[in-house]
């Protein structure tokens, strides 16, 4: 079993297979997106799948995929499902659902059961200005496909000041129809530009608040070990509402994340700046043993928090999320 230095077991992997993505949400990238990596510099499918193999052989038991976009990248499927082929693993997926819809069938036959979908506004025309992107038809209807079919659906929207603080009640409603989490993010400082966000006005506690302001008595939810929403059921409702308090960085404590960026880049913390270039050293030839080694050493020596991971960066936040997976 892989633990850290401050006794969390590790076993739950983020892994981004790729940079690039179809929308370009403004508090994500800029217009004209970010330089995205040739496709060399990316971990091929099968150093990808090999690095799995070893975290699962130090005890993994979920994998999530993530990017940029996952489905953009040739070969996802074929990846899904040789993951699915790892008894006892969990496989998810998260994806902004624009080309997820034809691949439901596929998705359910390889055992994935949950998606996480980004979806920040009910409204077509502010989805278009945040994601600078006209598919909301698609997204949506690929919710409904995706709920229909029983996998376990989480929304994930981050709450922008400004932009769509009119969508919180709206999304949050959803659950009433439909048994999904409906989770609000934080914004986090991961948008390209390396100036960081806008005041952070909707912080978690803020989001709780106005939800309760308007739903009542909404009961908090038990919270399992290395959740990071906070959730909540509003009476009568299928679904449930969560917050994270991505910036605010409350759930440190029990955080059992690795994260691979799709450069190859190892993260013991989101808020790092990669702590180890695991694709240079694959490619020198080495052992499944010296990756699990590597693994162990990387996180014997990891912040306790966030705000300490960001404190030992060598520069300001400047990344892309596409980059890094969320
Ligand atoms: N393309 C997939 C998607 O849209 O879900 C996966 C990658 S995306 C980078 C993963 C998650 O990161 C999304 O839910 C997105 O909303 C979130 N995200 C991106 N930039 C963010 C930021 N600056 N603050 C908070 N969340 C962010």
């Amino acid at each position: 079993m892989l633990y850290d230095n401050h006794g969390r077991e590790m076993t739950y992997l983020r892994l981004a297979v790729t940079d690039r993505c179809n929308l370009r949400c403004f508090y994500c990238m800029p217009e004209e997106g970010i330089h995205y990596m040739p496709e060399k510099q990316l971990l091929t499918w099968e150093e990808m799948l090999r690095i799995v193999q070893q975290l699962y052989v130090l005890g993994l038991r979920k994998v999530r995929i993530t990017g940029g976009e996952p489905l953009l990248r040739q070969g996802i499927m074929e990846f899904l499902e040789e993951l699915s082929r790892l008894e006892g693993l969990e496989v998810c997926l998260t994806s902004n659902g624009v080309l997820l819809e034809k691949h439901i069938p596929k998705l359910k036959d390889y055992g994935i059961r949950s998606i996480n979908l980004s979806l920040d506004s009910l409204d077509r025309k502010r989805f278009h200005q945040i994601t600078r992107r006209d598919d909301f038809d698609v997204v949506y209807s690929a919710m409904l496909r995706l709920i229909e079919a029983d996998f376990k659906v989480k929304i994930n929207a981050v709450v922008m000041d400004g932009k769509n603080e009119q969508d919180i009640l709206t999304l949050a409603q959803l659950t009433e129809q439909y048994p999904i989490s409906v989770r609000f993010i934080e914004e986090m400082p991961f948008n390209g530009s390396g100036k960081g966000s806008a005041i952070l006005n909707w912080d978690f506690s803020k989001i709780v608040d106005h939800l309760k302001s308007h739903f009542g008595n909404m009961q908090p939810m038990a919270v399992t070990y290395g959740e990071t929403a906070l959730r909540y059921q509003i009476p009568g409702f299928k679904g449930d509402v969560g917050v994270i308090a991505a910036f605010s960085r409350t759930f440190c404590g029990t955080c059992n994340r690795i994260r691979l960026t799709a450069m190859g880049e190892v993260k013991t913390c989101l808020y790092d700046d990669g702590v180890f270039d695991l694709k240079s050293f694959i490619r020198q030839g080495v052992s499944d043993e010296e990756i699990r080694q590597t693994f162990i050493t990387l996180f014997g020596s990891r912040p306790k928090d966030g705000f300490e991971a960001e404190k030992n960066r060598k520069g300001i936040i400047n990344e892309s999320m596409t980059s890094i997976g969320g």
